[in-house]
C-alpha cells in the first residue's frame, strides 16, 4: 500500500505486552486510516511472536476490529537484546527485571540520549551509600549519559520491601541509576496508580532537597500524560557503543526445545528449583558432576548456557568455569552464570564468568534471568559493520547503475564456473547496497537479495579481505543468523571481496555450502581469480 500525501506515518517502541502499555492500542485512531504506515517493534518472546500477542486482545470476544482489519499498513518488529537503526536514530534495547519479559530501549541523535526503562525492578538490595553493583552497575552503564532518562518509579523505598518480585523500581533507585549513571534529567514515571498529584509533588520535593544536599544539579521530575520534553545535546560526548554489535532486530524463532543447560549444582534444593524453571521455558536441563563430565557434555551438544554453584569448599564453580574456558575457541564462548552467595566481579572477570545469580533469589526472579540469558544466546549473530568510506563506497556502486539489472550470462558464467570449481551448490556475485545485499547472479538459489544486516558478504566488504568460514553454526558471529537457522541454511562459506579500480569494495563473490567444510588454500586462490574476472566483467560493463 503506497501512503498518501498527508497520511500519517510513526514507529512505536513497547516494552513488553503487559495490558498497561498495550491497551490504547484498539483505540488508537490513526491505526484504522488507509495510507498510515506504522512500524511496532516489542521483545520476542519464547512463545508467539509480538504481532499474534497483539492480536490477541482485539480479538471478536474483547473487540469489534481485529488487528488484521485496522486499515493502515501496520509492520511488526520482534526484538532480542543488540542494536539497530530507525532511520537516523540508533536504538540500542537491554533486558530489564520485570516478571514478563521487558525492553528497555536507549536511543541516540543528534547527539541527543534517551533511555526508556519501565518496568524495572532492581535487581538487588539498593545500597544505602555507595554505588550499585552487578547487575544493577549493567543496568546503570545502558543508561550512560542520557541527556534524558524515563525510569519506572512505582513506589517509595519505604513500599518496595513489600512489592518485591512485582517488577516495579522505588523512586530512590531510579534517581540513583540517574546519578550513577550521569544523566541530565530523570523523568519518573509508572506511577502508583494510588498515588495521588499531591503526594507525588511531595516525593519529588524530598527528591529535589536530596540531590541539592548531595550538590546535584541533576534534574528529576514526575512525567506526566500528554507532557512534551525537550532534549537538547548536553555536551558532545560521543556514544559509548561497541563497534561489532549483536542485531537486535530476529525474524526467526529460537529453537530452544533442542536445546539445553549444563548445569553444575551441588544443593539438590537448588538443582530441583533449576531445573523446573527450565522446564517450564522449555530448556532441557543436564546435570553434570566434576570437570570431565562437563567438556564432555558441552563438546557433545551446542548447550545455551553453563551455570555453576560456587560454595567453596563444597563446590568451586570458579574451577569448572576456567576448566569449560581453556577447551574453547575464540569463536565460540558458552556463557557461563555463577550462583553464588555475592558477586566477586574480579574473580569472576579473571575466570570468564558471564554473570552472576546471587543467592537467594525467587523463582520468579530466576526464570526471568533464564529468559534473558537463553534468549541472548539463541538470537545472536553479528551484522557486518559500515565501512568507514561507506558514502563513496555507495556512490562508486550506484554510479555503476548495476543495481536491479537484469541476469547477464557473462555474469552467470562465473558464479556456475565458482561453484564447479569449489564444488558447492550455491555461488552469487553480491553487491552490498546501503540496505541490502542484491544479487547480480546467483547459482543455486532464487533469491533475489536479502537484508544486509543478515548478509554475511557485508562481513567481507568492511574487512575487504577474504573470509572463509568452515561451519557457521560453530562461529558465534552467525551461528544463530536467519541464513544460517534458516533457509538456505549456510554452514561453509567463502568469499572474496571485489574491490573497484577507485577503491571502492562493493560486494563479493562468495559460494557456500549446506555442509561444514574444512578450508583449503586453492579455493581461496580460484575465488580471487574470479573474483577479478568479476570486477573486469564489471568495469567493462560501465564501459560499454
Ligand atoms: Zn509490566
Ligand atoms: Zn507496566
Amino acid at each position: 500500500m503506497s501512503a498518501r500525501a498527508g497520511a500519517a506515518r510513526g514507529h512505536f517502541l513497547i516494552s513488553h505486552t503487559h495490558w498497561d502499555h498495550i491497551q490504547g492500542i484498539p483505540f488508537f485512531a490513526p491505526f484504522f486510516v488507509p495510507g498510515n504506515e506504522w512500524d511496532i517493534y516489542g521483545p520476542k518472546g519464547l512463545g508467539p511472536s509480538l504481532r499474534e500477542v497483539l492480536a490477541g486482545q482485539m480479538q471478536y470476544t474483547y473487540f469489534p476490529v481485529t488487528l488484521d482489519r485496522c486499515g493502515a499498513n501496520i509492520r511488526y518488529h520482534d526484538l532480542v537484546e543488540g542494536t539497530f537503526d530507525i532511520d537516523e536514530i540508533k536504538i540500542a534495547t537491554h533486558y530489564l527485571n520485570h516478571p514478563a519479559l521487558t525492553l528497555g530501549y536507549r536511543l541516540e541523535a543528534d547527539g541527543v540520549a534517551v533511555v526508556y526503562a519501565c518496568d524495572h525492578e532492581p535487581h538487588s538490595r539498593i545500597p544505602t551509600n555507595g554505588k550499585l553493583v552487578g547487575q544493577d552497575l549493567r543496568h546503570a552503564e545502558f543508561v550512560s549519559g542520557a541527556d534524558l532518562l524515563i525510569h519506572d518509579a512505582q513506589y517509595t523505598a519505604e513500599e518496595f520491601p513489600a512489592k518485591v518480585g512485582w517488577g516495579h523500581s522505588p523512586i530512590e533507585y531510579a534517581v540513583k541509576v540517574g546519578q550513577q549513571a550521569g544523566a541530565k534529567r530523570v523523568a519518573l514515571t509508572h506511577h502508583d496508580p494510588l498515588r495521588d498529584d499531591e503526594s507525588l509533588d511531595r516525593l519529588l520535593a524530598r527528591v529535589g532537597t536530596r540531590l541539592r544536599e548531595n550538590g546535584s544539579s541533576m534534574d528529576v521530575f514526575a512525567a506526566f500524560e500528554g507532557q512534551v520534553v525537550e532534549v537538547a545535546p548536553s555536551d558532545g560526548k560521543g556514544s559509548t557503543r561497541p563497534i561489532r554489535e549483536f542485531q537486535a532486530r530476529t525474524p526467526v524463532t529460537p529453537a530452544l526445545a533442542e536445546r539445553s543447560a549444563v548445569l553444575g549444582i551441588a544443593d539438590a534444593k537448588m538443582a530441583a528449583a533449576l531445573s523446573e524453571a527450565m522446564q517450564a521455558e522449555g530448556i532441557r536441563a543436564e546435570f553434570f558432576s566434576g570437570i570431565e563430565e562437563a567438556r564432555t557434555l558441552i563438546a557433545k551438544q551446542r548447550a545455551l548456557l553453563a551455570m555453576l554453584e560456587h560454595d567453596p569448599p563444597r563446590i568451586d564453580g570458579m574451577e569448572t568455569c576456567r576448566a569449560i574456558r581453556r577447551q574453547e575457541s575464540d569463536h565460540e564462548q558458552l556463557p557461563v552464570v555463577m550462583i553464588a552467595a555475592r558477586e566477586d566481579q574480579a574473580a569472576g572477570a579473571a575466570a570468564g564468568v558471564t554473570d552472576w545469580l546471587v543467592k537467594p533469589f525467587s523463582d520468579a526472579y530466576l526464570r526471568t534471568k533464564l529468559r534473558a540469558w537463553a534468549l541472548r544466546t539463541a538470537c545472536r549473530w553479528i551484522r557486518g559493520p559500515i565501512p568507514a568510506d561507506e558514502d563513496r563506497r555507495l556512490a562508486s556502486l550506484r554510479a555503476l547503475k548495476i543495481l536491479d539489472t537484469e541476469a547477464e550470462d557473462r555474469f552467470d558464467r562465473i558464479t556456475r564456473l565458482a561453484a564447479a570449481l569449489l564444488d558447492t551448490p550455491i555461488a552469487l556475485i553480491s553487491l552490498i547496497d546501503e540496505d541490502r545485499q542484491w544479487f547480480k547472479s546467483c547459482y543455486g538459489i532464487k533469491t533475489a537479495e536479502t537484508s544486509r544486516d543478515v548478509a554475511l558478504c557485508a562481513h567481507v566488504v568492511y574487512d575487504r579481505e577474504p573470509m572463509i568460514v568452515p561451519d557457521a553454526l560453530l562461529d558465534a558471529r552467525f551461528a544463530d543468523s536467519p541464513l544460517v537457522v534458516d533457509e538456505p541454511r549456510v554452514r561453509f562459506y567463502a568469499g572474496y571481496p571485489l574491490i573497484l579500480a577507485d577503491g571502492a569494495c562493493i560486494g563479493t563473490l562468495c559460494v557456500f555450502d549446506t555442509r561444514p567444510r574444512a578450508p583449503a588454500d586453492p579455493d581461496l586462490a580460484r575465488l580471487r581469480d574470479l573474483a577479478d574476472l568479476a570486477v573486469r566483467e564489471i568495469h567493462g560493463m560501465n564501459a560499454a
